[in-house]
């Protein structure tokens, strides 16, 4: 069973701990610290479950009175996402969102029973994978809905379907990052989508936003990994992908790829696969600045010569090295000041053999030194305990959150300008500012921010502040709002911005298709 977590903090408790010693000590030197350390919250009250009996009694006839939860204590544990906002909310005692009732199909015809209930009573549904959100797509509306259900599809987690000749394999929603991987590798298969949140957030969930991994250079997003998707929307069942490529108008998978719940429970994930690779080589590259590194990026994304792992860590980043708080503070290897790359390579040892020595003499003319594997394997061994750290200074009083965008190549050195100016701005001193480039394409690459500041008074009133002065600045220079974690609640004001009045009036059209009475996530997505 997936670890059900906190909602207070993220993931395994077994793994949270505090700030090593060094780096409290940095810590106080930027900061002001106060103790912010949240108990145990079961005494937060939680809204008393308000779901109508005669709908709780029908829910019961199709999944069985077992997999209705009403109790206060899981209805806590499915409110909200991931999101530092949901987190302070939370560690404030507001779980005013939290889920009249979480309900638990097993099965395709199961969720297409319950869409039904719902939509006859007027109950909001809320689809919950691993409940990683960070954009608020898991708050759904509730002002003329009789109630709102959490549609937890942990039990739909079963492999369903592997074709080793045309490498694809067919995954249920509910199956999180990790079970993916090993049910795929006992038949000598990767899918080779590790997010930060792999530990916790589910094949559905991925489908749902467009989320896009550590190893996208080589594995792709997770929408270019999707060939088919089996969909129960409130209007009746979806089925799509039936070729490798088909001409037959626009792709429909587009449409339900990033949907975030609102229009429709995606039952069945069908997704490329590819052999495990024998060989992983993780390696560090130093550059004398962020623009000589970006600069490498392209070289290699727009020479087809790209690794499977490619990311380039600016300035403030790599003086701090967040996935190794231990050495938080010390010298760190290689050349010191400048930024480090870290490049890996997968798969059989010819290919990475062969790969590795044509980027390396890319990289090398460029201008870039090699400083070893010792960096690239420390980033593998801590790329997914970096939410930990947010937790442990949430609780010392220093706000700590994420933002991520996408822009074309000419642009991506004045969006990182003007986003980095628009948080400094906001948040004042002694803020800090820290980038990196995890996703490139032939055209472009995302941009990952990750700022610190003491929480002040209302520390979800600043960082409120701080989100909308940076998504405004990325709307006045043309990047994307957001390039893999979804429009949720978070971004909609901004949608309309990035796609068009007509292109909102498409959404509400599709919406109004495939979700008539508007039950699903409802707030979510569609402006
Ligand atoms: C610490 C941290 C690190 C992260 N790192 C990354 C990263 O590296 N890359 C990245 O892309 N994202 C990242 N995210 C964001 C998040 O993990 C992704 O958006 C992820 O894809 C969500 O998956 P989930 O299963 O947790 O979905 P949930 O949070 O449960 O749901 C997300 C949205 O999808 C909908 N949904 C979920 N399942 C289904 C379904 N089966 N059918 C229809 N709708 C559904 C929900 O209603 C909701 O709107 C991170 C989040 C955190 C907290």
């Amino acid at each position: 069973m997936p670890i059900e977590m906190h909602p207070t903090r993220w993931g395994d408790p077994a793994r949270a701990s505090a700030l090593p010693e060094a780096t409290r000590g940095l810590v106080e030197l930027v900061f002001p610290v106060i103790d912010r350390t949240v108990g145990d919250d079961e005494a937060v009250a939680i809204p008393t479950s308000r779901l109508p009996d005669e709908v709780v009694a029908e829910l019961y006839g199709i999944v069985g009175a077992r997999h209705v939860l009403t109790d206060d204590a899981s209805r806590r544990l499915r409110t909200r996402g991931k999101s530092t906002p949901d987190l302070l909310r939370a560690r404030a005692g507001d779980l005013s969102d939290a889920p009249d009732a979480v309900v638990r199909p097993g099965s395709h015809d199961e969720v297409q029973a319950l869409l039904g209930v719902a939509a006859r009573h007027r109950v909001a549904v809320v689809p919950f994978g691993g409940g990683t959100s960070v954009v608020g797509g898991l708050v759904a509306r509730r002002d003329g809905y009789a109630g709102v259900i959490c549609l937890d599809l942990l039990r739909m987690d079963r492999l369903l379907d592997v074709d080793p000749v045309s490498m694809t394999a067919t995954l249920e929603p509910g199956v999180r990052g990790p079970q993916a991987e090993a049910l795929l590798a006992e038949h000598g298969l990767t899918l080779g989508h590790f997010p930060q949140s792999f530990e916790h957030a589910s094949i559905g969930g991925f489908a749902a936003t467009r989320s896009s991994g550590q190893s996208s250079a080589g594995y792709g997003r997770f929408d270019a990994m999707v060939v088919g998707l089996v969909v129960a929307t409130p209007a009746g069942t979806v089925r799509l992908g039936h070729a490798p490529a088909s001409a037959a108008g626009p792709d429909l998978r587009q449409v339900f790829l990033g949907s975030e719940g609102a229009y429709g429970v995606i039952t069945a994930v069908a997704v490329r696969v590819r052999a495990l690779p024998g060989e992983r080589r993780y390696e560090g590259w130093h550059w004398p600045s962020f623009d000589a590194g970006v600069e490498a990026m392209r070289t290699l994304a727009q020479s087809q010569l790209l690794p499977s792992v490619l990311r380039l860590s600016d300035e403030n980043e790599t003086a701090l090295d967040l996935a190794h708080p231990d050495s938080i503070g010390s010298a760190g290897d290689g050349p010191s000041g400048g930024c480090l790359m870290i490049v890996g390579h997968e798969g059989t040892a010819a290919t990475v053999s062969a790969r590795r020595t044509a980027v390396s003499a890319v990289l090398a003319g460029l201008g870039g030194t090699s400083v070893g594997e010792e960096p690239g394997r420390r980033w593998a061994a801590g790329r997914f305990d970096a939410p930990y750290l947010r937790d442990s200074m949430l609780d010392l009083g220093v706000l700590v959150e994420t933002l991520e965008t996408a822009a074309h190549w000419s642009r991506l050195r004045s969006t990182y300008d003007v986003v980095s100016a628009a948080l400094k701005a906001s948040l004042g001193e002694p803020a800090m500012v820290l980038c990196h480039v995890s996703h490139v394409y032939e055209t472009g690459a995302s941009l990952y921010f990750t700022v610190a500041a003491p929480e002040g008074d209302d520390p979800l009133g600043r960082w409120t502040a701080a989100k909308r002065a940076a998504t405004q600045a990325i709307v006045g220079v043309d990047a994307t709002i957001t390039h893999h974690h979804a429009v949720g609640t978070d971004h909609r004001p901004w949608l309309e911005d990035e796609i068009g009045a007509l292109g909102v009036e498409v959404l509400r059209a599709v919406k109004h298709a495939v979700d008539p009475q508007g039950i699903l996530n409802p707030g979510v997505l569609v402006p």
